[in-house]
């Protein structure tokens, strides 16, 4: 299952493997092909601690607008609070996700996999805290409530088997909203996203959902 999906020793080929899967690059943990824009957001994870969890979130800059460079921007701390009153209020936190999945489809990494990402904050799944440690973490652009593009799932389907294949201790049920380990704080992927298509897909092979 693994041989389409893991190629660290043939970098520079966009292409997708079988079933649109998307090469990652063990030796650096970057995806291959996709957009990177380096986070200062990370650190390095606790030693011995594999990746076992999938984060799911939203994001939109400003709320409910789609597009732009700001989620670059405050990925990178270079959000300037003066282009819109929102910004005032999140200029200054220091948050990165590994991924993003834009509108358009548009694959944006801003961390190593091997790398802890900034993402999930005060969280904890089955007991266990700092989720931070040993997850990744996947923005979609948008919001709770609108409905997400069908490219998006299926750039995410393509990515979720990419990263399973590599981090084989990210079974299928860890694999969870922002909203299921830090609930009451926060409420993203939120309902507008179908947890049945996505992982339905997953769960049947399917290429797109
Ligand atoms: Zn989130």
């Amino acid at each position: 299952m693994a041989e389409a999906m893991i190629r660290s020793r043939n970098p520079g080929s966009n292409e997708r493997g079988r079933h649109g899967r998307m090469r990652i690059d063990t030796n650096t943990g970057l995806l291959e092909g996709v957009r990177q824009v380096g986070s200062p957001n990370c650190d390095e994870r606790p030693a011995g601690v594999p990746v076992s969890l999938l984060v799911i979130h939203n994001i939109s800059l400003p709320p409910g607008e789609f597009g732009g460079h700001w989620i670059d921007a405050l990925f990178t701390n270079t959000l300037d609070p003066a282009a819109h009153p929102y910004f005032r209020t999140i200029a200054g936190q220091r948050v990165s996700a590994h991924l993003l999945i834009r509108r358009d489809g548009e694959v944006v990494q801003y961390v190593p996999f091997h790398r802890r990402a900034w993402h999930a904050g005060r969280s904890c799944f089955r007991g266990r805290e700092c989720c931070n440690d040993f997850s990744i973490g996947i923005e979609l652009e948008g919001c709770d409530e609108l409905p997400y593009e069908a490219v998006q799932y299926e750039r995410l389907i393509a990515l979720t088997r990419s990263l399973m294949a590599c981090y084989p201790a990210i079974g299928p049920g860890r694999i969870v909203g922002h909203s299921d380990i830090a609930p009451g704080r926060k409420s993203d992927p939120g309902p507008a996203f179908d947890w049945e298509r996505y992982l339905g897909a997953l769960r049947d092979g399917a290429c797109t959902g």
